[in-house]
């Protein structure tokens, strides 16, 4: 007999969606396909020799710790970089701050098994991150939004929302839009959410990944000026922060770094989950961290990623012009299209792909309620300059001005 798996699956997959994404990511894999889909770093700035040789270091010089279990809080001198580096902002983080993670996307699950309840209100962003959806989808929050215009979030709009008790935010280069919360409004946001006596979750990947403007302090930053000392004891900002994008997102290593009774219990969700983080991934880490590699590598990075978005946002002046406006983003990997027209971003994705081989995510895909049919996500991390001119090109092509509403 047939096994009925939809009546044996517990209730909370129901809130389980396939991401957008990822399938979108299968079709546009394909090498005749210009894609703008993806959120991957280029495969040429990879720096496969450096880690090639910092592995054949350690395997031979501590073969027998990298490829033994190890502390479900992570690889300790890899703990303590991390905190020092905070330390240098200002924070005064030990090693007790930070728990290493299977990238942030599991700093984002552990959030959600050790603070959120069922019916719990979280505020997004509209539009935010699909993997933070993902994660928290099953545990049937109740999600409430707040817009964001070219300044970040709308912080101003808090005061007159309901209650919350975690607001995510992704300050820099947000994941989809591409816009940096302003400093204007960072402290406000911080005091703000002290204020209610709600917690916040930073979410910070593409950090180093700056390419033009000033830096702002993180929200953390901020809030450990605001408390001195206090700040394990009276701290509500959850920071996560990856390797993904300045290094490899192939090793799996990120961090979580908050007050140390967050970190004890995510350690413990950490436990039931995976044990720990590849201990031979987090070394790899700690030592191109020593060498220097990473800080060596970025100015490369941010160069070949500032290029192409130059290219992207010229290629948009030239073919698009007339028919959207778009995102300035002054790092990260993407920027976001809205169309002035009336088409639907999601229809056009299937003529995109069929006629002219060019793949986006479309704006619905990044919204609780489905709206954004009219915005697109354009990552512009993967195509050369000459790649992501054909290609906004091509896409241009198959907006009929007439849809154009002046
Ligand atoms: N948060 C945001 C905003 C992201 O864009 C990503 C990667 N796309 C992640 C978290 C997860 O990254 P990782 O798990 O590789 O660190």
């Amino acid at each position: 007999m047939d096994i009925n798996w939809s009546s044996r699956f517990a209730n909370r997959t129901q809130y389980m969606q396939a991401s957008a994404i990822r399938e979108l990511l299968k079709v546009a894999a394909r090498p005749d396909v210009i894609s703008f889909a993806g959120g991957l770093p280029a495969a040429e700035v990879l720096p496969v020799e450096e880690v090639a040789v910092a592995t054949e270091n350690i395997l031979r010089k501590q073969g027998r710790v990298a490829l033994q279990y190890g502390a479900s809080e992570g690889y300790a001198p890899l703990r303590e970089q991390i905190a020092a580096m905070y330390r240098a902002h200002g924070v005064p983080a030990t090693v007790d701050n930070i728990l290493l993670t299977n990238g942030s996307q599991q700093g984002l699950d552990l959030i959600g098994r050790v603070l959120i309840n069922e019916g719990d209100s979280l505020l997004v962003e509209a539009p935010t991150y699909v993997g933070a959806l993902q994660a928290w989808r099953p545990l049937a929050p109740n999600f409430l939004t707040i817009s964001i215009d070219d300044q970040g979030m709308c912080v101003d709009e808090i005061d007159s929302l309901d209650e919350f008790s975690l607001t995510y935010v992704l300050p820099n280069f947000q994941n989809p839009t591409g816009v940096t919360l302003a400093g204007s409004r960072r402290e406000r946001l911080v005091r703000s959410i002290h204020a209610r006596g709600a917690l916040i979750v930073e979410d910070d990947p593409y950090h180093e990944l700056r390419y033009s403007g000033q830096a702002s302090p993180s929200l953390i930053e901020i809030e450990a000026q605001i408390l001195g000392a206090d700040w394990n004891k009276r701290g509500r900002v959850i920071y996560l922060g990856t390797f993904s994008k300045t290094l490899a997102p192939g090793l799996r290593v990120g961090w979580v770094l908050a007050p140390d009774p967050v970190i004890t219990m995510m350690t413990l969700a950490k436990q039931g989950t995976d044990l720990h983080t590849s201990m031979l991934s987090q070394m790899i880490v700690s030592e191109l961290i020593d060498g220097r590699t990473i800080e060596q590598n970025l100015p490369r990075l941010r160069s070949v990623y500032g290029t192409r978005r130059d290219a992207m946002v010229n290629a948009l002046q030239a073919f698009m012009g007339d028919c959207a406006t778009w995102t300035h983003p002054d790092g990260g990997l993407f920027l976001w299209l809205t169309l002035k027209g009336d088409i639907d971003t999601a229809v056009l994705l299937d003529q995109a792909l069929e006629e002219k081989k060019i793949a986006y995510v479309p704006g619905n895909a990044f919204y609780l309620d489905g709206s954004g049919t009219h915005e697109m996500r354009l990552n512009f991390s993967c195509m050369s300059p000459a790649r992501i001119h054909e290609g906004i090109e091509r896409l241009a092509s198959l907006i009929p001005q007439q849809s154009i509403v002046q």
